[in-house]
C-alpha cells in the first residue's frame, strides 16, 4: 500500500481540505497522512474563521512524517499566507519528495479568501518551482498569470505561462467556464484535453481538493500523468454525480460511491 501525504487546511464540515484528501486517499486504497497548516471553521455555506497553525508546528508535522515513513505521493492544498508557503517550501527542498501535486487554493466557493492575496508572489517564487503538477482552476490561473481566461484557447495560453514558472505539468481546470467541464493538461510540448459533461448540482464542495488528491494517489499507484488525470477526473465526476445533500449550502462530493 502506498503512503500519501496531504499538506493543507482542515474543513471541520468534512467536505473539502484535509478531510476530502484523506477520504480520497482511502478510496484509492492508499494510506493517508496529513499535515494541517490551517484550521478553517467552515461548512457547506460559509467560512467563519481561519486559524493558522504556527510555522514551527507545521514544520514539526512534516518532520514527524518524513523522518519515519516513506512518502510515496504528496498533495499540497490551502497555504494561507507567505509564512506557511516558506515553511512548506523549505521542507520540500530538504526532503525532496517526488511527484508533488500542488493545488493553488485561493478562494472558497462562498467567496471567502483562503489565501492572503499578498502571498501571491511567494506562491510563485517558492511553491510553483517545486510542483510536479500544478492544478489551478480558472480564477487561480488568472490570478497567477495576470491574464483573463474565457475560452479553451485562453486556458492553453495560461498553461504555457504557468509552466514557465516551474511546474513540470500544468492542469488548468475549466469548470468555471460554461458547457462541458474541460480541463487542459500541458507538459511543455503537447496539450491534452479531458472533457466530462457538466452535472447540474449545487453540491460541489471540495471538488478541487478531491481531484488533486486523486491525481496524487493515482501517480503513487503507478499511473502515468495523463492516465492519473483522466482517472481522477472520472472519479470526481462520479463523486459529484452522487454528491451528498448534506448541509444547507454546497453539499460534499461522495468519495465512496
Ligand atoms: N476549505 C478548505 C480547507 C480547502 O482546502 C478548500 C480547497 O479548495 C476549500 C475549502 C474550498 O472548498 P470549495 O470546494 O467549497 O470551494
Amino acid at each position: 500500500m502506498k503512503n500519501l501525504l496531504t499538506i493543507a487546511g482542515s474543513d471541520c464540515s468534512g467536505g473539502a481540505g484535509i478531510q476530502a484528501d484523506l477520504k480520497t486517499f482511502a478510496a484509492h486504497g492508499t494510506f493517508g497522512m496529513s499535515v494541517i497548516v490551517s484550521v478553517v471553521a467552515e461548512n457547506t455555506s460559509r467560512v467563519i474563521s481561519i486559524h493558522d497553525i504556527p510555522s514551527q508546528i507545521v514544520a514539526d508535522q512534516i518532520d514527524a512524517v518524513f523522518e519515519d515513513i516513506a512518502v510515496d505521493g504528496i498533495k499540497i492544498g490551502m497555504l494561507s499566507g507567505a509564512d506557511q508557503m516558506r515553511t512548506v517550501s523549505e521542507k520540500l527542498r530538504f526532503y525532496r519528495p517526488s511527484g508533488v501535486v500542488l493545488d493553488p487554493v485561493m478562494v472558497a466557493k462562498g467567496g471567502r479568501a483562503l489565501m492572503h492575496p499578498e502571498a501571491l508572489e511567494t506562491l510563485k517564487a517558492e511553491m510553483l518551482p517545486q510542483a510536479f503538477l500544478l492544478t489551478p482552476n480558472i480564477p487561480e490561473a488568472e490570478a497567477i498569470t495576470g491574464m483573463e481566461i474565457h475560452t479553451v484557447k485562453d486556458m492553453e495560453k495560461a498553461a504555457v505561462i504557468l509552466r514557465s514558472m516551474g511546474p513540470r505539468y500544468v492542469l488548468v481546470k475549466g469548470g468555471h467556464l460554461t458547457g462541458d467541464a474541460v480541463d487542459i493538461l500541458y507538459d511543455g510540448k503537447d496539450y491534452r484535453s479531458f472533457t466530462t459533461e457538466r452535472i447540474p448540482t449545487k453540491n460541489t464542495h471540495g471538488t478541487g481538493c478531491t481531484l488533486s488528491s486523486a491525481i496524487a494517489a493515482n501517480l503513487a499507484n503507478g499511473a502515468e500523468v495523463p492516465e492519473a488525470v483522466s482517472a481522477a477526473k472520472e472519479y470526481v465526476t462520479t463523486a459529484i454525480r452522487h454528491a451528498l445533500p448534506i448541509g444547507k449550502g454546497h453539499g460534499p462530493t461522495n468519495h465512496f460511491y
